[in-house]
């Protein structure tokens, strides 16, 4: 019989043994997931029985530890449908990963005048790489404007992909939970030979991602949002980018061989990672892989939308409250809203006091909240482990902070 949402709760020890006051009610898991007991087990498992450094000696620990750490490039390129396990370089997380994009293939392929295409959408890690390289290199930016509801407006869309050689994009807004049509938005990037990066730190958490379908050049995540550990990453590339890449960090592990004044690389993802990996971290990765797997990303998304449509329509009747965003069928289990009369900083530290934990601020997205014309915005974001008698819970707590603020 399939588990029931309760139980997914006990597999979170967290929720018993939180340095706060119990019950928790965590709802930032955009910020950062919880994790489940396997994965806690197999970081511990790691240091107790596997830990060797990986590619580097030629005992028989070492060797383990380099063949679990190479089964997990494995686990991963088949949980996102990626062609084969070259596809997948490990990384700190969605930070690093763009970062490498836009120091080893930004730096190398656009040029002086070159066009990057962004949207309004996107999280600071997703702006900041971008503009260092446009101001070191004279490129231009664009943004995909969005409309009232915070969708992303693709009527201009091929005005706007004139002269761009980069798109880079999220799959989910982290701000606004938005899902963006990203099959499409890489098609017409495609016809107009522009590469595509996808930021998918939101969605492969939340519910079922194909690479091969979805066809981006460049695909990135964090472990620490989908129930893994904190410290890993994953940078998918497509086969034939490699080649027009360089380096992004160099020393050891990453190269072939070593001269004085030269050196060559090792090819596909081995050149990207240089230095001592996060092995540990990567290995309990793939125990969050193997429980996502288990419950089916569909069962993730199907439960994340209940509650976010359960809190949307609670939300709604509140007169005092006003919520940014699409209509909740076309988002992801995030909502985002003020309190009219109460600074979102306020709101949060009030349902900290009743033992909710939610985010408040501009959630790394500045351009977009001054656009929205909010300083700080309050953020709820679900996971496998909430309930809705935790929305309802919430949903009493803000009507009672709103009756008793001042
Ligand atoms: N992009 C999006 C859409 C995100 O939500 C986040 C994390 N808030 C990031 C990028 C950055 O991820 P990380 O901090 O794990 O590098």
């Amino acid at each position: 019989m399939a588990k029931t949402v309760k139980n997914y709760k006990k597999d979170f020890p967290i929720f018993r043994q939180a340095a706060v006051k119990l019950p928790l009610i965590y709802f930032d898991s955009a910020a950062t997931s919880q994790k489940p007991e396997a994965v806690i087990r197999a970081e511990d498992e790691w240091y107790r029985r596997f830990n060797a450094n990986t590619h580097r000696g030629v005992y028989q620990l070492s060797e383990i530890a380099t063949q679990l750490f190479e089964d997990v490039r494995q686990d991963v390129a088949r949980f996102i449908n990626a062609p084969d396990s070259e596809n997948i370089v490990f990384t700190k997380g969605t930070t690093e990963g763009i970062n490498l994009v836009a120091g080893a293939w930004g730096r190398v392929n656009l040029k002086s005048g070159d066009t990057i295409l962004l949207t309004e959408l996107d999280h600071h890690a997703n702006l900041i790489p971008w503009q260092v390289l446009a101001q070191e290199n004279d490129l231009k930016l664009r943004f995909i404007p969005i409309d009232k509801r915070g969708r992303l407006d693709l009527k201009p869309l091929n005005l706007l992909l004139a002269g761009v050689k980069l798109v880079g994009f999220n799959h989910i807004s982290n701000a606004l939970g938005t899902i963006n049509p990203a099959r499409k938005i890489i098609r017409a990037a495609h016809r107009r030979g522009a590469a595509v990066i996808l930021d998918a730190a939101q969605s492969v958490p939340h519910m079922p991602v194909d690479v091969k379908k979805l066809d981006p050049d460049f695909f990135v995540f964090s472990s620490h949002k989908m129930l893994g550990p904190s410290g890993a990453g994953v940078l998918y590339i497509k086969k034939s980018r490699y080649a027009e890449m360089s380096t992004y960090q160099t020393g050891g592990a990453m190269i072939e061989e070593v001269h004085w004044k030269k050196a060559t690389y090792r090819p596909g993802p081995w050149k990207f990672e240089a230095g001592t990996q996060p092995f540990a971290q990567i290995y309990g990765l793939s125990a969050a892989i193997k429980y996502l797997k288990k419950i089916g990303l569909d069962k993730i998304q199907r439960h994340e939308r209940r509650l976010a449509q359960h809190a949307y329509e609670k939300l709604s009747k509140i007169p005092e409250v006003v919520i940014y965003g699409p209509p909740v069928k076309e988002r992801a289990g995030v909502i985002t809203f003020t309190v009219k009369g109460i600074h979102g900083h306020d709101v949060a530290s009030l349902l900290d006091n009743y033992g909710i934990a939610v985010r408040a601020g501009h959630h790394c997205t500045q351009p977009l909240h001054r656009k929205l014309g909010v300083p700080a915005t309050v953020r709820l974001s679900f996971y496998i482990y909430n309930t809705l008698n935790e929305v309802d819970y919430f949903i009493k707590s803000l009507k009672e902070i709103i009756k008793t603020w001042p």
